[in-house]
């Protein structure tokens, strides 16, 4: 396989002998770190690559320079002749047609790829991805397990894209064992596929920016044999949305699973889930619909294939209806404020509904609502809740059964498709999480988003140095010139001791009192004031501050945001859970004491601080697997098919890295040219000083067999004396390696014009 060449070759063209210097001139105004804003419009380049071949090159470092417009053009040029993926070095860049495309991920196209002695030979497509994984995963000297991470903005195609691996996967690698369970039979990478229904429909929904959008994060790690057959996985999830269980931002819908209950009961579940044809729910907001809520005995029968009795479906089942009806209960406020509210004369039958269905005391159930307990000393003092705290208390019980539920379903998948560990000894991991996020209004939620962007990136970045690192190496070069800034001053801001945002975010949480928007901002200020990361808008009314990713700038709320990270929930709902009659909620919420949530109902653990240890843990496994990425780009807002906007590709890719990647290979030599192509093109510039100084050189015949280094020095003398004889000065421009010459952009100019005042 020559894969490691082609993921380490980055930096411009001169690839196949094709692309690079071969027509036009150089860009005199292409400076190695090019900004986006003069990037875009208005800006007729003169390209080295020819535009009208741009659709043509399936790497964008082939692209000859290397900056954002030129990237940017050749990916637009090959979404209009309807090519969809492209090279960029180890990354694969994967545009979102928003339509079906015919035979494209066919079991023909899987088998092609599978089977071809170079893979990488063919058109880019994410099965040169797959595969690559699963032949580096027998590694030469010993296995190595790999890492697929699939990035990208909302809609971009992370979901599809994760499921069409795992359908190579289950097609290439099936093993056909059996796995029994309860009363079912199943082939192994049927039940791996099947995970796959489950966790959309409880975890995914309809929002303005994908009608089938992932509500967590995701990394499932397919178990392989000795014999390279799958024969088990693993799934990790990561921050479920659980608000929207109880409040869907406008236009947007709640969990799929909820619609399909909705769409596709029966006239006796209907009856038990007490859901009259008609009836409105609160929390299910209509918006457009989705094809995802016809798929209701899509999602029984993948819940039957793992092996989730029916019994066990009915409890399910009746909990989300209980849900549902709760979503439904409003309060009045009291009389005076030393009683507690009431329920809504309207609303009551909903809660006796939501107590029946979830197993619990409706009276209990109520006064959980409306009282808390208020613990003084040894003794016990209840204290009405005031009208807003009751529905706060309502929506946080629906808030963390949804989330437990969640929770015992991944459990459940997972000892339902995880082999035994004497069975497998590798593994793919594959990653589908959630993109950058810079909204009008961002919070707690972003903050985690972006950290673990910020987390993969760094990731990334060292991977991409190591494998540049890697090439100059094997090209006898030292690899000391290559000075990138990476982004630990950030992770740093955000996750770092001993003060970071997350420490102070923590401790503010930790105080037990109601914490106050500008005091956390105050203190932001006044103990991360160094950090060069961080910044605040002096004349905003809103306590905010600003972190630079290193995707772009942005604006934190800070109203909110300790609650968020606290995430209480009363113990008078958790003690109320234990109680229930339905056995599986009983068990979720008796059996452990989960991470968040103990009978106390405190939070013992924050929720950055959870999300940092998932995180790091995740970390730990990418660092010993060879990653590959892929980065997939939403080309327009609006979901259409074949509609391609410059402006929304350039910021995602900004934000996933591709812009980064330009800058990092213009940080180093960032034109590799083989020897031959480099003197076949240059020769002229040796002849013609041949010539007018009538002294010998040697033949500089691109032909000849003989090409060497010494014929290329003889070209750089030619160019610049100067640098030759100072042999610190020219280690700045220009470095010879065993095959390659490895200059920097001005190097090249410099070459291109005096190739341009011979001709
Ligand atoms: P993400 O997970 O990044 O939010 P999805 O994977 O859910 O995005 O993709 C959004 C939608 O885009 C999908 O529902 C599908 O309709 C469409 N889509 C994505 N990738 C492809 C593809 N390769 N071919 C056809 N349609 C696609
Ligand atoms: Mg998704």
């Amino acid at each position: 396989m020559n894969s490691a060449e082609d993921r380490r070759n980055i930096g411009a063209g001169y690839r196949n002998g094709r692309g690079g210097a071969a027509t036009g001139s150089v860009n005199k105004d292409c400076s190695p770190h090019p900004s986006l804003s003069d990037s875009l419009e208005g800006e007729i380049r003169a390209f080295l690559t020819d535009e009208d071949e741009l659709h043509t090159y399936d790497d964008l470092t082939k692209v000859n320079p290397v900056t954002p417009t030129t990237v940017l053009k050749c990916l637009q040029a090959r979404y209009r002749v309807k090519v969809f993926y492209t090279h960029a070095g180890c990354t694969l860049v994967a545009l979102n047609p928003f339509q079906p495309i015919p035979h494209l991920y066919s079991l023909d196209v899987m088998k092609q790829y599978h089977c071809a002695p170079q893979p990488q030979e063919f058109k880019p497509h994410i099965f040169i991805v797959a595969e690559e994984a699963y032949r580096n995963v027998q590694g030469q000297l010993q296995p190595v397990n790999q890492s697929l991470v699939v990035s990208g903005e909302s809609g971009a195609g992370k979901t599809w894209t994760s499921r069409c691996l795992m359908k190579y996967y289950a097609t290439v690698a099936a093993s056909s064992s059996v796995v029994k369970s309860q009363d079912t039979v199943e082939k192994i990478e049927r039940r791996v596929l099947d995970s796959n229904p489950i966790m959309e429909a409880f975890g995914n929904a309809c929002t303005l920016r994908n009608n089938n959008s992932s509500r967590f994060g995701k990394y499932i790690q397919l178990q392989l044999d000795r014999c390279q057959l799958l024969v088990g996985a693993s799934v990790q999830t990561y921050l479920l949305e659980k608000t929207r269980v109880a409040d869907q931002p406008t236009n947007e819908r709640n969990f799929h699973v909820f619609y399909q209950m909705m769409k596709g009961a029966t006239d006796e579940q209907r009856k038990e889930w007490k859901m009259p044809l008609g009836q409105h729910f609160v929390w299910l907001p209509k918006a457009e619909k989705t094809i995802e809520e016809d798929c209701f005995l899509d999602t029984v029968e993948a819940l039957d294939h793992l092996g989730i009795n029916e019994e066990r479906q009915r409890q399910i089942f009746r909990i989300l209806a209980g849900l549902l009806q709760l979503g439904n209960v409003y309060f009045s406020p009291p009389m005076n404020e030393s009683q507690p509210c009431d329920v809504e004369e309207h609303s009551k039958v909903f809660l006796q509904r939501a107590a029946e269905l979830l197993c619990v005391p409706a009276e209990e159930l109520q006064q959980c609502f409306r009282v808390r307990t208020l613990q003084a000393g040894k003794q016990s003092v209840l204290k009405p809740c005031s009208q807003a705290d009751c529905g706060m208390r309502r929506d946080c019980l629906a808030k963390v059964i949804y989330a437990q539920l969640f929770e015992w379903l991944v459990t459940f998948i997972n000892n339902s498709i995880c082999a035994d560990k004497s069975t497998w000894c590798n593994f793919i991991g594959v990653l589908d999480v959630y993109g950058f996020e810079c909204f009008h209004i961002n919070n707690l939620e972003q903050l985690c988003i972006n950290y673990a962007n910020e987390k993969l990136q760094q990731h990334f970045v060292a991977h991409y140095l190591r494998a540049q690192q890697e090439e100059y190496v094997s090209e006898g070069l030292q690899w000391s010139f290559v000075k990138y800034q990476d982004n630990q001053s950030c992770l740093d801001l955000i996750e770092g001791s001993p003060v970071s945002v997350f420490s102070l975010l923590n401790e503010a949480s930790r105080l037990n009192r109601a914490s106050d928007a500008n005091t956390f901002r105050a203190r932001l200020e006044k103990e991360l004031r160094e950090n060069i990361n961080i910044s605040w808008d002096k004349f905003s009314m809103v306590p905010h501050f600003t972190v630079a990713h290193y995707a772009g700038k942005v604006d934190y709320h800070i109203e909110g945001m300790v609650e968020k990270n606290k995430d209480p929930v009363p113990p008078e709902l958790i003690s109320l859970l234990e109680k229930s009659e339905n056995s599986l909620l009983h068990q979720i919420f008796s059996e452990k004491e989960t991470d968040n949530v103990t009978s106390k109902g405190l939070s013992k653990v924050t929720v950055v601080s959870k999300f940092k240890n998932s995180l790091e843990s995740l970390m730990k496994i990418l660092h010993t697997t060879t990653p590959h990425y892929t980065r997939c780009i939403k080309p327009n807002p609006d979901c259409k098919p074949l509609t391609f906007k410059k402006e929304e590709v350039i910021m995602q890719l900004e934000a996933c890295g591709i812009v980064e990647t330009i800058h990092i290979s213009a940080a180093g030599f960032p034109i590799r040219i083989p020897f031959r192509s480099f003197i076949q093109r240059y020769r002229l510039i040796a002849k013609h000083s041949r010539l007018k100084s009538q002294s010998h050189f040697s033949d500089l015949e691109a032909d000849s067999s003989d090409i060497h280094q010494q014929q290329v020095e003889q070209v750089l003398e030619v160019v610049s004396p100067s640098l030759c004889v100072d042999c610190e000065k020219r280690s700045l421009w220009v470095h010879c390696g065993k095959t390659k010459v490895f200059l920097t952009q001005s190097m090249l100019d410099l070459l291109e014009d005096q190739r341009k005042k011979i001709l």
